[in-house]
């Protein structure tokens, strides 16, 4: 998908190639709109508590603002045995990345099988603080979203490894390289398969430097 990125209303704005500016920014920020005052403020709150943590954490985000805190105290999944799922449910979830990669296949197909609204990463990336967030938009298309995201990122981190064991790239690299295709990915394909992604680098200042 070509586009160009613009700052309109402080927020970064894909804007794809025959879109005006104004559709673009109401298709990645329309529904953020909607989001209670109280909401959103547990959520700024929520990410701000767990991205710097080496342990995931998921906490689910009611539309009152209520929050859920899960984890099974690994550092690349909650697993949903600690998950109540009824919290989870219809919530705006967010979910910390301690390795500061996109999303997994893994976080499509649960944001699906829990029936969230939202889901949610918040990872450092260097001296920056990353979000991302994925949504239904109308029709979405769940029969295809998980298994070509799939698909495109086993063979991308296939090619990765293979690389990494033939000793012409740090594990480190290989995972941003693995991340950042993902970024691809979500931008070429929210428009085929109708999902709202977005990749937003927060203006905090990080607690660890
Ligand atoms: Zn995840």
């Amino acid at each position: 998908m070509d586009g160009v990125w613009r700052t309109i209303k402080g927020r970064r704005v894909f804007i794809k190639n025959g879109e005006t500016p104004t559709e673009a920014f109401k298709r990645q920020y329309i529904n953020e709109e909607k989001i209670s005052k109280n909401q959103k403020e547990q959520i700024e709150k929520s990410e701000n508590e767990i991205y710097s943590l080496n342990i995931e954490y998921l906490y689910a985000i009611d539309e009152n603002g209520n929050v859920s805190k899960f984890s099974s105290n690994l550092p690349n999944a909650v697993l949903k045995k600690d998950i109540d799922l009824s919290k989870v449910k219809n919530a705006i979830c967010v979910h910390n990345h301690p390795s500061g990669s996109c999303f997994s296949p893994g976080d499509i197909f649960t944001f699906v099988d829990y029936d969230m609204k939202e889901t949610r990463v918040i990872c450092k990336q260097n001296d920056k603080i990353v979000e991302y967030s994925f949504k239904k938009d109308k029709n979405f298309d769940y029969t295809f979203t998980y298994p070509e995201f799939k698909k495109n990122f086993d063979k991308n981190k296939k090619n990765l490894i293979k690389e990494v064991n033939s000793g012409n790239m740090t594990v480190d690299y290989a995972n941003k390289m693995l991340s950042e295709s993902s970024e691809k990915w979500f931008n070429e394909n929210s428009s085929k398969y109708n999902f709202i992604y977005k990749k937003e680098i927060k203006g905090w200042k990080r607690k660890d430097t």
